[in-house]
């Protein structure tokens, strides 16, 4: 029998959004998970605006059963902020993000709560297959995850959704980043701490339908790469510096048929595009200058921490610093 006395230990956040179909299931297999859990748990439902039963029968759950937890959002926030809305509320000292309909299957929550007893604060759980889910879906984020690792400069894990689990002093971290357009897996890999995975197969949505339209992918596909690259910015640059250095070539060529005589220059043609061409790599390049410090200001606003300080040892001592003895330093 796990105990389940003392402070909780582990919180599980649920985000729940017109999952009434798929509840009944979830919660039957959450009450095995909860019983086998080596520790106090509490599970956090998040109710994101929900319009079926799901927010009665979860609601009603949270007043009988004192594992439960219920937050209602006043409306659709998003998947993102609504996982969010549950860690901030959650008391444990691991957290595991986890969705209500079973692709990410609890018994793999065992596994990232092994993973964390070997001393790692954040653990990913990356997904080997995706079963049930249509062919755009899968080619979709497959191109998605590659392409944002090329283009973020912190190392975000491929094929790792929001499923995983983090310690207590992560979410502290995390807390501490209150920027409005979240990526939380992205975040998270920013945050740094020692982080490992476990793999998995996603299953199929054990009931109900996607509640992630092709717009909501697209959203957090822009927030991904808004937040965690710049080369949407630089690309403005690179783009005007390529434009102005073919019209310079082309002016260059023009000005040598000229002097060699050449008779099938058209008169007036040449100049017209070079002219152009230049003008027009030079706007791109004022554009790209102007995004740059867009881009100063869009880090700013994010009003990120500047650093996470994972450790610290030695600052506890009062006394005043006096050098070692010599012996002891060459010892
Ligand atoms: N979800 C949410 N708000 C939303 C969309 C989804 O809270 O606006 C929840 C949903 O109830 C589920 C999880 O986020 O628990 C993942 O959504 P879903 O399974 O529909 O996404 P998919 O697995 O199809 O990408
Ligand atoms: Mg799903």
């Amino acid at each position: 029998m796990a105990a389940n006395s003392g402070p909780i230990r582990y919180s599980l956040v649920i985000p729940v959004f017109n999952e009434e179909a798929v509840l009944p299931i979830l919660l039957r297999r959450l009450d095995f998970l909860l019983s086998r859990l080596d520790g106090p748990a509490e599970a956090i439902f998040v109710d994101d605006g929900s319009s079926d039963s799901s927010s009665i029968v979860l609601q009603a759950l949270a007043v009988r059963d004192a594992r439960f937890r219920y937050i209602g959002l006043s409306r659709n926030f998003g998947h993102q902020v609504a996982i969010t809305a549950g860690m901030d509320a959650a008391q444990g000292d691991a957290i595991i993000v986890m969705d209500a309909d079973l692709q990410d299957p609890p018994e793999v929550v065992e596994q990232l709560i092994a993973k964390w007893h070997e001393g790692n604060d954040v653990v990913h759980a990356r997904r080997l297959s995706r079963e049930g889910e249509s062919r755009f879906k899968r080619a979709t984020a497959h191109l998605f995850y590659r392409l944002l690792g090329k283009m973020s400069s912190v190392g975000i894990p491929a094929d790792v959704g929001d499923f995983r689990l983090i310690d207590r002093k992560v979410l502290d971290a995390l807390r501490q980043m209150p920027e409005q357009d979240r990526f939380v897996r992205g975040m998270i890999a920013w945050l740094g701490f020692r982080q490992a995975e476990v793999t998995f197969h996603r299953l199929e949505r054990a009931a109900g339908e996607t509640k992630y339209p092709l717009f909501k992918m697209i959203r957090l596909a822009v927030n991904a790469a808004l937040g965690f690259s710049d080369l949407p910015l630089r690309l403005a640059i690179w783009c005007g510096l390529t434009v102005s250095a073919f019209a310079l070539l082309y002016g260059g060529w023009v000005v040598v048929m000229w002097l060699s005589n050449d008779a099938h220059l058209v008169t007036g043609w040449s100049s017209t595009i070079v002219l152009l061409s230049l003008l027009c790599g030079m706007n791109m390049l004022m554009t790209g200058i102007v995004g740059l410090y867009v881009g100063r200001i869009h880090a700013e606003v994010k009003r990120r921490p500047l650093y996470v300080v994972q450790k610290r040892a030695g600052f506890d001592r009062n006394e005043a610093a006096t050098a070692p003895a010599k012996h002891a330093i060459n010892e």
